[in-house]
């Protein structure tokens, strides 16, 4: 399948996601593309083999209508190039691409964005990898992270913060949103509004980046609200079995080609084994995460009526009073799956609570279709400091669940009599 319309009308991603980018006469007429486990590529001629490395080492612009051809797996591979381009219509991005993981997607794409002098602006909390990415690794290349706390007022902090250190050696801000495990919600068009007046204030772009791996691509778009790239842990709602890692990022293509570029040379792009599993994942993509959020919703609802619990943060249950709620109906097409609350007592409590889990399994990790549950203080949040902690709203009594695709009456049973 070729064509992204139909009699006029943009066709929809669940649509393309099943035909997009692959040409089943091509491969013996196989409805699904096969898996292409081939590290490199044979060229009808020496002439297009030149050709090729003309455009993969931009010794030459493409002629209109000419695609890179296959070169070397660590380059570009079908399986991975099918993807990119069935989620850069999910995204509605000019282009994608696929690495290893997310950590990967997300330390590629910003080594090749930032130069050692840059300084960036990340929400906090973030992902605890990029975390130590950012504070660990990044001052060892002279690249400076300042951070601001994610909520209603990220952008006004931004703001101040930029006022404060100046605005000439902004080169990106980060933001996480919903952040995790709390659930709080970063107002991507006022970032990107922020953004735009370092832009205008240095004559220098810079840019706004989103983690959108919680609610995306489904429930939130980030460029349709001012983001300049998207990007995902595709081990999560993406690739959706628990059964690869993987990481996407998505944008226009000229910040695309750099990042791709270095993709190449650090050698961080995903295997095609992975690439032909997200192809699998993506048609049901849309099916998966609609239903685990409509379970989710059930379940929220059922945790704010019991009296085991004192408080349940999900974006579902946001009331019209609150500031986030005006972002949630802004940016949000839908609160998603994941749910954090606080059973009453401590960390006691919250072990007890989570070793009688009978369905929901106690790992982390998420957005798989079997429902895990955690402890987010002793586990994915244990090496944030106690008073970062306790100013991201996570205490000893808080269990976060990712709501998977079992039937929603077993789920609710599991969870009856787990808290008691
Ligand atoms: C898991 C995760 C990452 C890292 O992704 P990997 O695929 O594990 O490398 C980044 N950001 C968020 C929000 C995540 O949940």
């Amino acid at each position: 399948m070729k064509d992204k319309t139909l009699l006029g009308h943009e066709l929809n991603p669940e649509t393309l996601a099943l035909g997009l980018g692959y040409e089943p006469s091509l491969s013996e007429g196989a409805i699904k593309p096969p898996v292409f486990m081939t590290s490199t590529f044979q060229f009808p001629t020496a002439e297009e083999g030149k050709r090729h490395f003309e455009i993969a080492y931009g010794l030459r612009q493409k002629d209109p209508g000419e695609t890179p051809g296959l070169i070397y797996s660590r380059i570009n591979n079908p399986n991975l190039q099918i993807f990119e381009e069935r989620m850069a219509v999910w995204d509605k991005a000019e282009k994608a691409a696929s690495f290893t993981s997310g950590m990967a997607a997300i330390s590629t794409s910003l080594l090749a964005l930032l130069k050692p002098g840059d300084a960036i602006i990340s929400s906090n909390p973030i992902y605890g990898g990029t975390h130590y990415l950012f504070h660990k690794i990044f001052p060892e290349f002279g690249i400076t992270v300042h951070t601001v706390r994610g909520g209603s007022n990220t952008a006004a902090d931004i703001r101040s913060k930029i006022a404060e250190v100046g605005a000439s050696k902004i080169k990106l801000l980060y933001i996480e949103t919903p952040a995790n495990p709390s659930n709080v919600l970063i107002d991507i068009r006022a970032v990107a509004d922020v953004a735009a007046e370092v832009t205008r204030a240095t004559g220098r772009k810079c840019l706004t980046m989103v983690d959108n791996t919680f609610l995306g691509p489904v429930f939130q778009t980030p460029s349709e609200h001012g983001a300049d790239l998207t990007v995902y842990s595709a081990t999560k709602y993406i690739g959706g079995h628990s059964d690869l890692v993987a990481g996407v990022i998505t944008g226009p293509a000229s910040l695309l080609e750099p990042i791709t570029g270095y993709r190449t040379i650090l050698g961080t792009a995903a295997p095609a084994f992975n690439g032909w599993l997200l192809l699998r994942s993506l048609e049901t993509l849309s099916i998966r995460m609609r239903r685990a959020s409509k379970t989710a919703r059930k379940i929220a609802k059922f945790l704010t009526e019991h009296p085991r619990v004192s408080k349940v943060y999900y974006p579902g249950l946001l009331t019209a009073d609150d500031p986030q709620y005006a972002i949630y109906s802004r940016q949000c097409k839908g609160p998603g799956a994941l749910i954090s609350f606080d059973i009453k007592g401590g960390e006691r409590e919250a072990f007890q609570t989570l070793n009688r889990f009978k369905i929901c399994r106690l790992a982390v990790s998420l957005g798989g279709t079997e429902s895990l549950v955690e402890h987010p203080m002793t586990m994915t949040h244990s090496d944030i400091p106690p008073e970062e902690l306790e100013a991201i709203g996570v205490g000893p009594g808080m269990i976060r669940i990712s709501v998977g695709l079992e039937h929603d009456e077993d789920l609710l049973l599991d969870l009856k009599q787990a808290i008691v």
